[in-house]
């Protein structure tokens, strides 16, 4: 069998309503492709069903190689798209979310940049998004906060679907955990790698709900610490608290030992993460 040069990883939780169509449509845009491909599900501990209908989906024969991974127990999207990476074989690899928010179709469009080397990785852009108004707020808010820290020119740094060499996924795979998946366009960028985006159609979810419920405001600020600091922007205003905390103690303000712990977790964090990166 000849080694695919496109790996199309998808994580899912609980998405069998999802599965059948999306699978229908990806393999119909791979095998449309003069690459060859292959398409690898990662199972992310589904209590739904998602597990068994892609256990029979492997035992029927497919016109693309598709391979599956099941983790043990949900482990989140970050870990399901870092088991993806770790098998995956193509040269090219593209991840996109089970429940069909973006078209399967773009894929070859998402491609050609890094085919042409124009590009390292291509993110997703949604454009028209159809998402509830406080997650369209939401998400304007946090891109415009990564534009700032990081120079970088993106708009939907977190959509699902994109485009990388395999080398960018390599070198991201020390950042791979908590939920880290959100942020890797911008950890890619500060690593020196050219990132684009192309603007993509979006679509309502038409079956489930969001698998990440209002925690993922959480993760997301817990998982800024570390990134923040790659950037000069990040460390100035980590000293800044720092100082002005350091002020507020010799004032013997209590909200200046605030500070200071924030300001001591926030370097750990950091620490914790590029230990990890090399
Ligand atoms: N997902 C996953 N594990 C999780 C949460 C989500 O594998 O713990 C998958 C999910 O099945 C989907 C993708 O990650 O394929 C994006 O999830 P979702 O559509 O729920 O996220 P949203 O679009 O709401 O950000
Ligand atoms: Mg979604």
């Amino acid at each position: 069998m000849s080694v695919p040069q496109i790996s199309v990883i998808v994580p899912m939780y609980n998405e069998s309503d999802n599965l059948p169509e999306l699978h229908e449509r990806l393999t119909k845009v791979l095998a449309g492709m003069e690459t060859g491909g292959e398409i690898i599900y990662v199972d992310d501990g589904s209590t739904d069903g998602t597990s068994e209908q892609l256990e029979l989906l492997l035992q029927q024969p497919q016109p693309v190689c598709v391979r599956a991974v099941w983790l043990p127990r949900r482990r989140g999207k970050t870990a399901a798209l870092s088991a993806g990476f770790a098998i995956a074989r193509g040269s090219i690899l593209v991840t996109t979310d089970a429940d069909l928010q973006e078209p399967p179709e773009v894929l070859p469009m998402l491609v050609a940049p890094l085919r042409s080397w124009e590009a390292h990785m291509v993110v997703a852009w949604r454009q028209q998004r159809q998402d509830t108004a406080f997650r369209v707020f939401a998400s304007q808010v946090f891109n415009a906060v990564l534009r700032w820290l990081s120079d970088q020119p993106l708009h939907d740094v977190n959509c699902g679907t994109k485009a990388l060499l395999r080398e960018v996924a390599e070198r991201l795979m020390g950042w791979m955990r908590s939920d880290m998946h959100r942020y890797l366009p911008v950890i890619a960028a500060r690593m020196g790698y050219r990132v684009v985006e192309a603007p993509v159609p979006h679509v309502a979810r038409r079956r489930g709900r969001s698998r990440f419920g209002v925690s993922r405001y959480l993760r997301a600020a817990v998982d800024f610490l570390p990134v923040s600091l790659l950037w000069w922007r990040g460390r100035f205003a980590w000293l800044a608290l720092t100082a002005a905390s350091t002020i507020l103690v010799g004032l013997r303000s209590p909200l200046g030992w605030v500070g200071l712990g924030l300001a001591a977790v926030w370097l750990g964090t950091a620490l914790a993460f590029w230990s990890r990166t090399r």
